[in-house]
């Protein structure tokens, strides 16, 4: 029997008027939520979707349930948003993490949208098993910034996903496998904004009551700035029946594997097991190395497959055979070539919008190239038209493109929010890696929100921020 303790401390920072965070300790279900929206809005999103997702799981006990209670919780948020035009753009991040049933045995899972983070400290190592969805997130990732050049980016509020902004939300799930003496930890981006991970792991690793550990990092994160509201859930795994020993035999070796699983898979019986193979395994520490192991383990794939039909005795008619399907692979290449680079569309990757030749994300191996930079600020755009642009507005041809973001311009300039003058100057070939891609290994297609790029945005009306999706206005670095 799995038995868990824990502790939480939640504090409004030096910096901010009210706590937008919300937490919630209701074992077997504990989670944090960071709302975003202007005056009291991300107070009610955060509390909103914690209520919404605690009324949902109730009694419920498998992965499907978190999920579906995180879904319902994203409804809640919304619909809210709908009826008050006062709460209309707000939205929240949501992290949880659950005591649930597979098969009979007792799994975590935890569910995650937005920037909000679950660290697990396994065997005295730290690891955030959690991917954020946020732009700088993704130009990590597109090997665009670093990760040290992210904490200081000016766009590192910008949420790619949050909770209660659309109907529906993609939702990043894991599975993971409860072993005694791991530790947990769910917080909002007031923590990790301020005290680094080593500072993080080394408070979890001295200070063995969850509660005292979590007062401690809340304690750490206003000593270094304290510039957004800092929530901490500290979870102990203080039992796990031996169950982690008593697993199969791979599971055994590598107690810590964690099972990314896409949203909306029915069966969770049968998701797990069939995902549980040892290539499954992520126990690297960031969201962007899982990613860099599985384009790697990607490669490798399509090396092993090119090398195959090697593997037997060539004859004439093989040789011809292959001659052919090689010319018509080549052919349909072209084609997809073709439609791959055959259009444009309006993106942001840094602060101005930018044209790119492609489509968005790229298809296959054709990823975007920016085909024009241009002079608008996404800061200068109506905040309506910012989930457009992230997921990449299409146009069909590269003048048809700037005469969208002319329009763009022109839509700000009447409503008072633009102030520069036109667009465009410089062409360059930069490689631009695909953007908008989901995180967990889940299968992005089947939500309805598309390529994942939704934005918080802020209240129509409201003042234009430096950020677009800011929880906070831009604040200065972290010391
Ligand atoms: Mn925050």
């Amino acid at each position: 029997m799995t038995e868990l303790r824990s502790g939480s401390s939640t504090d409004t920072g030096k910096v901010r008027a009210n706590n937008q965070d919300t937490l919630l300790v209701a074992a077997p279900l504990f989670a944090v939520a960071d709302g975003m929206g202007g005056h009291a809005a991300g107070e009610v999103a955060s509390l909103t979707a914690v209520e919404a997702l605690k009324a949902a799981f109730a009694d419920k006990r498998t992965p499907g349930d978190l999920a579906d209670a995180a879904a319902d919780a994203n409804r809640s948020v919304w619909e809210r948003a709908q009826a008050d035009p006062k709460l209309r753009g707000m939205g929240t991040t949501l992290v949880a993490l659950a005591l649930v049933q597979v098969a009979g045995e007792d799994r975590l899972a935890v569910i995650n949208v937005g920037d909000s983070r679950i660290y697990r400290l396994h065997r005295g190592e730290l690891e955030q098993i959690t991917t954020d969805h946020s732009l700088v997130q993704e130009l990590v990732e597109l090997g665009q910034i670093t990760e040290v050049e992210a904490e200081t980016h000016p766009q590192r509020h910008v949420l790619t996903r949050a909770l209660g902004v659309d109907p529906e939300v993609d939702i990043d799930r894991l599975e993971i496998l409860p072993v005694k003496g791991d530790r947990y930890l769910l917080c909002s981006d007031g923590l990790p904004r301020e005290v680094s991970d080593n500072q993080i792991a080394s408070v979890l690793r001295r200070l063995a009551r969850p509660a005292e550990a979590a007062r401690q990092l809340v304690a750490e994160a206003r000593a270094h700035g304290g510039n957004d509201n800092i929530t901490v859930v500290v979870v102990d795994v203080v039992d796990d029946g031996d169950q982690a020993a008593a697993a199969s035999e791979a599971l055994a070796e590598d107690p810590g594997v964690v099972i990314p699983l896409g949203i909306g898979e029915g069966d969770d019986e049968e998701a797990t097991g069939s995902r549980q193979g040892p290539g499954r395994r992520h126990r690297s520490s960031s969201g962007a190395e899982r990613r860099a192991e599985r384009r790697a383990e990607r490669r490798a794939a399509r090396r092993t497959a090119r090398a195959e039909p090697t593997g037997r005795p060539v004859t004439l008619r093989v040789v011809g055979f292959v001659l052919g399907l090689m010319a018509l692979l080549g052919a349909a290449l072209v084609a997809i070539g073709v439609y791959a680079r055959g259009s444009y569309f309006v993106g942001v990757t840094g602060e101005n919008l930018t044209i790119f030749k492609g489509r968005p994300g790229g298809l296959l191996w054709f990823d975007p190239t920016v085909a024009q930079h241009t002079t608008l600020p996404v800061t200068e755009v109506l905040p309506s038209r910012i989930p457009d642009l992230q997921s990449g507005k299409e146009e069909a041809t590269l003048a048809d493109a700037v005469q969208y973001v002319r329009n763009l311009e022109q839509e700000a300039l009447d409503h008072g929010i633009g102030t520069t003058t036109t667009t465009s100057t410089s062409t360059t070939t930069t490689t631009i890696p695909p953007s908008t891609t989901s995180t967990g290994a889940a299968p992005t297609t089947a939500a309805p929100a598309g390529a994942g790029a939704t934005t918080a945005a802020p209240p129509a009306g409201a003042t234009p921020a430096p950020t677009t999706a800011a929880t906070t206005p831009t604040s200065p670095p972290a010391p």
